[in-house]
């Protein structure tokens, strides 16, 4: 991928596209792979980098949701399952299995939490992960050494999918770039123009990174901005009604030391009614998350200070050693693109977990949903906008479509198997120049091949992209992350042919987004 080479496609194209799509997360991401790969001409427009929004900010969870369970919606949490079969059978080298242990401390739990979660695993059917089980308190403990055994009477252990959301973004971008689509970062959608009926027939963006305008014709436009979409959904009537109620939820980043087994810690309810875990992620240990309602959405936003204290009382009452905020490495905080149970709406056409809702001027806006159903979503949303736009039909193949970087064997790759099939060529780099094999920090395992690669082939375009989404160094220890900054913005900038002033530029503005990624 190429971003020069996606912009020149842009600027000669003459025809419509059969589909714009506006938002690069796992929603735009996910239709652009399913639109282009049953034949679709598509252009996806992302304004900050791919993965920016709430896509790179989740609980890392590959799940049906046993929260949904509880609530008796059995059809979602089946829906959910499937889609997590799905999405470890096209992905394996993101995708992996997750022993989760709920600890009981009260007589009942054991039961309740045992046959809850005997149903969740029938219901997965043939995608199940794995079979339950009840756990004596010294199994609880072989699995989890820091548990709190005050009162510890045993546990029920059950399995689910566990990844890496930003890179399985960008492995999803690739596979829809490899299928035919156009996709274009640091392109902001500002507007769209109309046929004399007031449907619409094009978009207006602006190229962030040299200011120029973009005009596109589109037979159709997505709006796929998650938390964002009543903003571009007002660029087309400044008085429609809200659709989205965005709540933000936060996850804190602490040593391994805090959970060093291979099994995580589900607490089925926190103080306010919640789902709460913490879970082994990249040899850390990442525990989350809050629900809070926010009055509007921002790109970069900043966890409350009662959303921390929360999920540090909370862990503190699982956790042998409460941790502190001095703990903490690194705070992220995605926000939830909630369809409002009011909703906008006179005519969603399809209103499950997620919804589709077309306006009179045409727009098709998807939202809510989870990161587990974004095949699923996207393939509702690609069948409405084909008929729409009245574009042939054409059959979606996404179900067995593997995503850029299959690879079942990828564990074999250690640091790099997130990279998949891919790995084989970072490892090549290292070969051929073997100082791009060291590492840019102690605490972290990433190389300064990983830097080339990112900007070479993945369109990483800024040291937060590398830092942020390609690796995950500034959601793991975001003050290692700053440190590492430097050397990535040298190494960026030789591939880039910028100079000097672009890294300073660089620094200072990485500097500022990590200040959102630590406890002051
Ligand atoms: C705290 C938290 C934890 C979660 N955990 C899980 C989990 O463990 N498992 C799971 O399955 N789901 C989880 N989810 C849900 C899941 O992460 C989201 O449903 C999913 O990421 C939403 O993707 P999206 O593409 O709709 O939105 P986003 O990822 O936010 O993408 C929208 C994109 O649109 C772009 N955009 C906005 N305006 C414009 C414009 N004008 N022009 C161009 N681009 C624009 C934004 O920059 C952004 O990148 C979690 C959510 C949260 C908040």
């Amino acid at each position: 991928m190429n971003r020069a080479e996606m912009l020149n496609r842009v600027a000669e194209r003459t025809t419509p596209w059969d589909m714009v799509i506006v938002g690069g997360g796992a929603t735009g991401a996910g239709i652009a792979v399913d639109a282009a790969s049953r034949g679709y001409d598509v252009l996806l427009l992302e304004q900050h980098d791919f993965g920016k929004g709430t896509s790179s900010r989740s609980t890392k969870l590959v799940h049906g949701g046993v929260r949904y369970l509880e609530q008796g919606n059995i059809s979602l949490v089946m829906e959910a399952l499937k889609e997590r079969g799905i999405m470890r059978q096209n992905a394996p080298h993101l995708v992996g299995d997750l022993a989760f242990v709920v600890p009981n401390y009260d007589w009942w739990e054991a039961p309740f939490y045992g046959l809850g979660l005997k149903v969740y695993n029938v219901l997965a059917g043939k995608y199940g992960f794995g079979d339950s089980q009840m756990l004596s308190r010294e199994e609880t403990l072989e699995r989890l050494p820091t548990i709190k055994t005050d009162g510890l009477r045993g546990g029920v252990v059950y399995y689910d999918g566990q990844f890496d959301d930003s890179r399985l973004l960008i492995n999803l971008v690739q596979t829809a770039a490899e299928q035919g689509a156009t996709l274009l970062n640091y392109a902001r959608v500002t507007g769209f123009t109309q046929e004399p009926d007031g449907f619409l027939d094009g978009v207006i963006a602006i190229d962030e990174e040299s200011g120029q305008e973009i005009r596109v014709s589109t037979r159709v436009v997505i709006n796929a901005t998650g938390p964002f979409a009543d903003g571009v959904r007002r660029l087309t009537d400044p008085d429609v009604a809200p659709m989205i109620a965005p709540s933000q939820g936060v996850h804190l980043v602490f040593d391994r030391a805090f959970l060093p087994g291979r099994s995580a810690i589900m607490v089925p309810h926190t103080r306010d009614g919640r789902v709460m875990f913490a879970i082994p992620w990249h040899g850390h240990t990442l525990v989350g998350t809050t629900d809070t309602p926010i009055p509007e959405p921002a790109l970069e936003p900043r966890a409350f200070d009662e959303e921390v204290a929360f999920i540090l009382e909370t862990a503190g009452q699982y956790l042998h050693r409460a941790p502190t905020r001095e703990d903490v490495l690194s705070v992220s905080v995605g926000i939830r693109p909630l369809v409002r149970a009011d909703g906008a709406a006179s005519t969603a056409a399809l209103s499950r977990d997620h919804t589709i809702h077309i306006e009179r001027s045409g727009l098709l806006t998807v939202a809510g949903g989870k990161w587990t159903t974004y095949r699923h979503m996207a393939e509702d949303a690609v069948n409405q906008a084909a008929m729409l736009a009245r574009l042939a039909e054409k059959t979606c193949v996404t179900r067995t479509l593997n995503i850029h970087g299959f690879h079942p064997h990828a564990e074999k790759f250690g640091a790099l198997s997130v990279y998949g099939s891919d790995a084989l060529a970072i490892q090549d780099l290292m070969r051929a120049h073997p100082p791009l094999g060291e590492r840019l920090h102690p605490a972290l395992p990433y190389t300064k091949a990983e830097v080339i690669w990112g900007v070479r082939v993945e369109m990483a375009r800024s040291v937060e992209d590398v830092l942020a989404r390609r690796c995950r160094a500034l959601f793991l220890d975001s003050k290692a992350a700053v440190e590492m900054a430097p050397e990535v913005a040298r190494l960026m900038a030789a591939e880039l042919g910028e100079g000097d002033d672009w890294q300073r530029r660089q620094l200072a503005a990485f500097d500022e987004t990590a200040s959102c990624f630590r406890l002051t």
